[in-house]
C-alpha cells in the first residue's frame, strides 16, 4: 500500500507540495477551506457579469520563472502566459512615463544616461536566470549552487533601495527603482529593500511580467489538473479546524501561516516550538480595489497603455515617504499604488470594448481606514478622468481579504514580514519542519517567502520526503 499524505490549503504552495508528494508516489488529499482552490491565485466576477477579476495575484514573473513550475507540463494543462509589450510603466507628474522594456538592451537604450549602470546591475542575473532563480528562491542559509552569482547579488542587493538608487544619475530611473523596491513592503532605507528592487528588475528582463490567459485561476487550474493525473484529490469547502480531524495520514503539510498552525496543530507541537511560532511577525497589509471600466484608463502618458503593470507614486522621494509611513503604522496621504490592467492584453477578462483594473496600496496590518479616495486620487493624478470610466468597483479592506483567504492575516499578502531576521528564520530556524516528526509547514511564511512561485511548497515537500 502506498503511503498517504494530506495538504491543508490549496494555494500555489499547497498545490506545489501536493504535486511533489504525488510525483514521489504518495496518495495525496488536499483540504481547502474555500469553495474553489487556489488561495490568493483565484479569479472571479467580483464586479459585474462578464468581468473576470484576479482576487489576489495578477502579474506573475516568479511563477513564469519558477524552477519548479517550469519543470511541470502546465501548458498541456491549459496555462498560457500573455506578455504585454513592456512589463512596467511608471508615470511621472510631467505627463511622461518611464517604461521598463523587457529586453535588457532596449531597456539600456530607453534609460539613456543610466542605461549602462542599469545593465551592469541586472545583466549577470538576467543572463544566468536559470542558475540564479533556484539559488535565490530557497532558504538563505543553504549553500548556493552558484556561490559567485549569489555573492555578487548580495553585494548590491543586501543594501537599501536608497543606497542602490544613488548609483543612478536621473530622477526618472531612481523613481523606477523605488517602485520595484516597494514590492518589499519595507521602508526604502531598510536593508534588503534593494534586493526586492533587483529581483523584480531582473525578473522583468529574464522572464517578463506575464499574466495567465483568462485570469490567475488558469494557473491554479493547470496545477490542479496536473495533480489529478496522479490520482490526487482536492476537497473544497473543507476548513480544517484541528489536525485531529485528519488521523489517517502518514504525513501532513500545512499551507497555513504560524498563527493558524498554532490553532489547528497546537496539541501536537512542543512548548518551545509554539513559543517560536508566537514570535513570528506579520507584515503590513494591502487595501485593494477591483474595477469594471467602460474604457481603457485615460493615462496622460499614453505609453502606460503598453504595460500590464503601472506603478503610481511619482518620484523616489514620494514613494519612500509612502512606504516609511506604512512601515511605521501610519497611512500615507499619497500612497504608492500598484495597478494592473490585464484586459488590455487579454480579451477574456471583460466584455468587448470594456476593461478591468486591479489596484492596491500598502497600509498598516489590520488597518480599518477607508483608503478608496486616496487610492483613486493617485490614479487621477496620472490619469485625469479615471473616475468617470468606472462602471463598478469592489473594495477589499485587510479584513475583507482575510475573509477570502485565512492566510492573509490582517491583510498581509506576503505571509509575514521579510526583514533580515525573518529571511533567515522563516518561520523558525527549522524552516519547513515543525517539532512534530510527520508535520510540516509549506506556506509563504517559509522560505523563500511571498509571491507565486510554489518554491515554499516544493522545498517543504522535499524536506518531508
Ligand atoms: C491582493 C493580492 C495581490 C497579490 N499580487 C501578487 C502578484 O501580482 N504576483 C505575485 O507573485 N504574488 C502576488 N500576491 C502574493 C501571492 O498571491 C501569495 O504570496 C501566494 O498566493 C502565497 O501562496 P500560499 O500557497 O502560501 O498561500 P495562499 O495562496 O494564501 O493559499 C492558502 C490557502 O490555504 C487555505 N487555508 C488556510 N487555512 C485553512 C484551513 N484551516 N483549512 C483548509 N484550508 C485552509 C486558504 O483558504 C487558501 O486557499 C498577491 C496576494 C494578494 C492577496
Amino acid at each position: 500500500m502506498s503511503r498517504r499524505a494530506c495538504v491543508v490549503g490549496s494555494g500555489p504552495n499547497g498545490l506545489a507540495a501536493a504535486i511533489v508528494l504525488a510525483q514521489a508516489g504518495l496518495a495525496v488529499d488536499v483540504f481547502e477551506a474555500q469553495p474553489t482552490p487556489g488561495g490568493a491565485v483565484r479569479s472571479m466576477e467580483l464586479t459585474l457579469p462578464g468581468f473576470v477579476h484576479d482576487f489576489g495575484s495578477a502579474v506573475h514573473p516568479l511563477a513564469a520563472g519558477s524552477p519548479f513550475f517550469c519543470s511541470l507540463p502546465l501548458r498541456d494543462h491549459g496555462l498560457d502566459w500573455i506578455h504585454s509589450p513592456a512589463p512596467l510603466a511608471h508615470p511621472l507628474d510631467d505627463g511622461t512615463a518611464v517604461v521598463l522594456e523587457r529586453d535588457l538592451h532596449d531597456a539600456e537604450t530607453a534609460l539613456g544616461a543610466d542605461g549602462k549602470i542599469w545593465g551592469g546591475l541586472m545583466r549577470p542575473f538576467v543572463e544566468h536566470w536559470s542558475q540564479f532563480a533556484p539559488d535565490v528562491l530557497r532558504p538563505v542559509p543553504s549553500i548556493p549552487k552558484r556561490p559567485w552569482l549569489m555573492v555578487r547579488f548580495g553585494i548590491s542587493a543586501f543594501l537599501s533601495a536608497k543606497t542602490v538608487a544613488r548609483r543612478f544619475r536621473s530622477a526618472r530611473t531612481r523613481a523606477l527603482f523605488a517602485g520595484l523596491a516597494a514590492h518589499s513592503f519595507l521602508s526604502l532605507d531598510e536593508l534588503l529593500s534593494g534586493a526586492f528592487g533587483m529581483l523584480m528588475g531582473v525578473s522583468a528582463h529574464a522572464v517578463g511580467w506575464p499574466i495567465p490567459r483568462g485570469g490567475s485561476q488558469s494557473l491554479t487550474q493547470a496545477l490542479c489538473s496536473y495533480f489529478s493525473t496522479f490520482g490526487g484529490t482536492i476537497k473544497t469547502s473543507s476548513r480544517i479546524e484541528s489536525l485531529t480531524a485528519l488521523p489517517n495520514y502518514d504525513l501532513t503539510l500545512c499551507d497555513v501561516t504560524p498563527k493558524q498552525l498554532l490553532r489547528i496543530a497546537g496539541q501536537r507541537l512542543s512548548e518551545s516550538y509554539k513559543r517560536q511560532l508566537k514570535n513570528f511577525r506579520y507584515g503590513p497589509a494591502v487595501f485593494k480595489v477591483d474595477y469594471a471600466l467602460n474604457e481603457p484608463i485615460p493615462w496622460k502618458a499614453r505609453e502606460c497603455l503598453r504595460a500590464v503593470t503601472v506603478h503610481l507614486g511619482g518620484t523616489f522621494e514620494d514613494i519612500a515617504a509612502s512606504e516609511t509611513a506604512m512601515r511605521n503604522g501610519r497611512h500615507a496621504d499619497r500612497p504608492f499604488v500598484l495597478l494592473a490592467q490585464p484586459s488590455l492584453f487579454d480579451p477574456l477578462r471583460a466584455p468587448v470594448g470594456k476593461h478591468t483594473a486591479w489596484a492596491y496600496c500598502h497600509v498598516p496590518n489590520g488597518s480599518k481606514l477607508d483608503m478608496l479616495s486616496k487610492l483613486e486620487d493617485q490614479i487621477e493624478r496620472f490619469a485625469p478622468g479615471f473616475r468617470e470610466t468606472v462602471l463598478e468597483r469592489r473594495v477589499f479592506s485587510p479584513a475583507g481579504l482575510e475573509d477570502m483567504d485565512a492566510n492573509l492575516v490582517g491583510g498581509d499578502i506576503g505571509g509575514g514580514v521579510m526583514d533580515l531576521r525573518q529571511l533567515l528564520f522563516r518561520p523558525t530556524w527549522r524552516h519547513y519542519a515543525t517539532s512534530a516528526r510527520d508535520l510540516y509547514i509549506c506556506s509563504s511564511s517559509t522560505p523563500p517567502g511571498g509571491g507565486v512561485h510554489g518554491m515554499c511548497g516544493y522545498h517543504a515537500a522535499r524536506a518531508a520526503l
